[in-house]
């Protein structure tokens, strides 16, 4: 998009609205304002224009402010209440310390409907003061405008994030489409960190139903894409989707319930066969000859076993599969585990309910390999460990 072309071509220029739509009722909740530039050729996206740091700040902004206008008096307009979403750079809107930007939106929008603005910044380009900026948000926050980040990504800085605690994550799924699964760690701590500080997960750019779906079990709240409805120059009706959307949830839903009681099922029935033989095997404590004999027993499921007493302390040795022999590991007597994740809390739950556990799955510190721990109370003060090998997992599923 040729710069001088825009700036001389004002009267070109439109805001397009790309619905929102809520997992909650099905339903449009809000728009998001994009500029385009309208000609005979068609209609040309302007988000180069905006990225391009060749055209000077000022007149970025004045196109910025010229489409916000546009959109704010459509918006008003239309009577409905629905959430207005707005594209900032936060390196312009801090060079006038965002006056002009609220300026405009009081011009247009009464006090009563400023609820309704989300303001979309991403933090990613931003080269100001961080201070600065979460003063004018939550500035803006007492006039009842809510603050999305947008694009979310591996290259976000949670941290910084999180100090100007946002209403809503923007998530696009267009930048994580190369293999979601490496970037399941990534959405997982935006997750978290959506739940830490209450934000909503909005995913954007979902263009297939599969993207949908992921949205939906990674815990979006709000969807926007094309497969839903692409940007507009006018609004659609609220419950246009509500039908379709709903019917595609409920196979979301009743696939999602499918899988997890396949899991628990499985779960259930490892758990349920490790607990038989090591109660047939009658061990009472941290007796080796007792734990070598139960290490053969679980020779198909584990690959480790020890006991510990209910303060982490390690009460026997390792006993410990390597190229296909039991050997016993002396060195981790009396070694305390207390401080590993959900070391305490799995022996408060086992002391109280006085049966097995089977831990999630997790990364081996020793062998880099996927396990689980089942454990077990064996007496009044010591349990037993045994750790699952990546071979059983993987074949039987139960990861
Ligand atoms: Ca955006």
């Amino acid at each position: 998009m040729d710069a001088m072309e825009v700036l001389t071509n004002l009267e070109h220029l439109q805001p397009f609205f790309q619905p929102i739509f809520s997992a909650d009722d099905h339903v449009v909740i809000g728009y998001e304002i994009l500029g385009r530039y309208v000609s005979d050729s068609g209609v040309e996206s302007l988000g180069s224009f905006f990225q391009d740091e060749s055209v000077p700040e000022e007149y970025r902004v004045e196109v910025d402010n010229y489409i916000l206008r546009l959109a704010l008096e459509k918006i008003m307009d239309n009577d409905d209440e629905s959430l207005i979403f707005i594209n900032r750079d936060p390196n312009l809107l801090m060079l006038d310390h965002g006056a002009g930007f609220l300026e405009i939106v009081k011009e247009y929008v009464s006090e009563e409907n400023m609820t309704r603005i989300v303001i979309e910044l991403s933090e990613k380009k931003f080269d100001g003061d961080m201070e600065s900026l979460h003063h004018l948000l939550s500035y803006y926050k007492t006039y009842g405008i809510k603050v999305a980040i947008d694009h979310l990504g591996a290259d976000s800085h949670l941290d910084r994030i999180s100090t100007l605690s946002p209403h809503i994550l923007k998530v696009n799924l267009e930048q994580l489409n190369q293999g979601w699964d490496t970037h399941k760690d990534v959405i997982t701590s935006i997750g978290v960190l959506a739940r830490r500080i209450g934000a909503i997960l909005l995913f954007e750019s979902i263009e297939t139903v599969y993207q949908l779906q992921f949205a939906w079990r990674n815990s979006g709240r709000y969807y926007q894409g094309f497969y839903l409805s692409e940007p507009n120059a006018t609004f659609i009706e609220r419950e246009q989707l509500k039908e379709r959307f709903r019917k595609e949830c409920h196979s979301f839903i009743l696939a999602e319930k499918r899988s997890l009681e396949q899991r628990f099922t499985k779960k259930k029935q490892l758990q349920e066969e490790i607990r038989l033989i090591v109660q047939k095997t009658k061990i009472s404590g941290a007796d080796i000859e007792q734990l070598k004999a139960l290490a053969s027993s679980l020779e198909a499921f584990s690959f480790r076993l020890y006991v510990c007493d209910e303060d982490g302390f390690q009460t026997s040795p390792n006993i410990l599969k390597k190229h296909g022999e039991w050997m016993i590991q002396e060195e981790y007597q009396n070694k305390n585990w207390s401080w590993r994740p959900y070391f305490l809390k799995t022996i408060i739950k086992m002391r109280n309910d006085q049966k097995g556990e089977l831990s999630d799955s997790y990364s081996d510190i020793e062998t880099g390999e996927t396990t689980r721990t089942f454990s077990i109370p064996l007496n009044e003060s010591e349990y037993l460990f045994v750790d699952l090998s990546y071979d059983y997992l993987y074949e039987h599923d139960v990861f």
